[in-house]
């Protein structure tokens, strides 16, 4: 059996992966709050995961491997949307204005990063149908000494835990005192001490509890939930690596002392943030985007994902304009080599083998440029889809194969010569207008037509043109 290794931010080296439990390979990654359309660099650590999910489905075998992606719907910005909805003349309770925009903006979620050929999660829990269990996981922490109540709030105790916290991000509870910014409230005996429950107001939604009427902190969604789905002991937790401190930090502090006879997760694993042509992604940089604004303009799905995966995980990844353009017209190609083309029974060797090295992509990309390259379309298409590339659904945008460009440049000409004559070019207008419609570059001159596929070509809209 192949032997995956994995980078283990907890023990700072690359590791051969052992599982618990080959028949049930566990992993755990934190999702998104829904309060809004996800931005590029949210969906790094979809594409991330989906990765190592795929690959731990290549070696352990489809039904061995759970993985639980949750969605933080406890939030106050989709509170504040509800309630926006609600003095502007909605209808319902604000409970249901609340779950009315968390559907919606999981659905678009869901949607955006379906079209980054992501694999749905076995699991997607959200935090509201977990309350039940957070109080109960809360009361536990009281009971063994690691959490109190305090004016409607109830905290955790760093300082019951002094061995342990602070391990995975490397910091001692003291130097954090130090250098964080933390919220110094009066009610907290450490100013590292952080909220496990906290009051609601009558405007907000809130949940009876042994403290009052209130709503969880976020970090007990996820201790709660993967103790839950996964048990007290499972293999691998991800996220990126703006969640290694305070959320992960405050996750371990949580699992390990209501669950001392367990391991929480074994390896850690964190991605690397994203930037766009050299910069930090920010509204007020105004290069800030949605999947959907990318997709919008066009940008296939695949193409992003493409891009994504030239980038080791664990190095920022900068998104531009350059890589796309060339990504679209690399995945041009190596559509039309397996146009028709059964995928060979497995992926390439060498693709699995780099994959294995910590999910190294960009090794395994440099393979299937080297497939395509020799013309191996079976093995192309086998290795490139274990990478979630060239996946029959997903290849709607670049159906040209089915599309003779040639007949429709043909009848441009055509039309162009005819114009010439009667000196009316309404036809010729019109034709140049519906390609370029279509995402075709029309480039004429006296040699001839020619029509190029470009960003965002829509073969079907040139059924319109006929
Ligand atoms: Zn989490």
């Amino acid at each position: 059996m192949t032997t995956i290794k994995l980078h283990n931010t907890r023990t700072r080296t690359k590791e051969d992966f052992v599982p618990i439990d080959p028949e049930n390979v566990r992993m755990y990654v934190c999702g998104p709050t829904v309060y809004d359309r996800a931005h590029l660099g949210n969906a790094r650590p979809v594409v991330v995961f989906d990765v190592l999910y795929r690959l731990l489905r290549h070696v352990y075998g489809a039904d061995h491997v759970t993985y639980v992606r949750n969605f933080t719907d406890v939030d106050d910005k989709i509170n504040a949307t509800a309630l926006a909805r609600k003095k502007a003349g909605a209808e319902g309770s604000l409970e249901q204005l609340v779950q009315e925009r968390s559907d919606e903006t999981i659905g678009w979620y869901l949607h955006d990063m379906g079209a980054l050929g992501t694999l749905e999660p076995n699991e997607m829990p959200r935090a509201t149908q977990y309350i039940d269990q957070m109080i109960a996981m809360i009361e536990d922490l009281i009971v063994k000494g690691h959490a109190y109540a305090a004016e409607g709030h109830v905290l955790f105790a760093v300082d019951s835990w002094k061995e342990g916290y602070g391990k995975l991000s490397g910091r001692s509870v003291d130097d954090m005192i130090a250098g964080a910014r933390v919220e110094v409230a009066p009610y907290k005996k450490n100013p590292m001490d952080f909220v496990l429950w906290k009051p609601s107001t009558d405007e907000l939604p809130g949940w009876d509890s042994p403290w009052g009427r209130g709503r969880p902190g976020w970090h007990i969604e996820c201790s709660a939930m993967s103790y839950e789905l996964l048990g007290e002991s499972f293999d691998i937790h991800g996220g990126g690596n703006d969640l290694m401190f305070p959320h992960h930090e405050n996750e371990i502090a949580q699992s390990c002392c209501a669950h001392p006879q367990g391991e929480f997760a074994r390896v850690w694993l964190h991605n690397e943030m994203l930037q766009v042509e050299g910069k930090k992604m920010s509204k007020s940089l105004g290069n800030f985007f949605t999947v959907h604004d990318l997709l919008e303009q066009g940008v296939p799905g695949e193409v992003i994902r493409f891009v994504f995966l030239q980038t080791h995980y664990r190095k920022p990844m900068d998104w531009t304009e350059k890589k796309a353009r060339e990504a679209e017209a690399t995945l041009r190609k190596w559509r039309a080599l397996t146009a028709g083309v059964e995928p060979a029974a497995s992926a390439a060797p060498a693709v699995v083998v780099a994959l294995s090295d910590d999910l190294n992509t960009a090794g395994a990309m440099t393979e299937l440029y080297r497939l395509a390259s020799d013309g191996d379309a079976e093995g192309l298409l086998a290795s490139a889809q274990l990478l979630g590339l060239l996946l029959p659904e997903m290849g709607a945008w670049a159906d040209t194969a089915s599309v003779d460009l040639t007949a429709h440049a043909d009848r441009l000409a055509n039309a162009r010569a005819s114009a010439m004559q009667n000196k009316d070019f309404s036809e010729v207008d019109r034709l140049k207008a519906a390609y370029i419609a279509a995402g075709l570059e029309v480039r004429m001159s006296k040699e001839g037509v020619e029509l190029v596929p470009g960003a965002g070509f829509d073969a079907s809209k040139l059924e319109e043109v006929l």
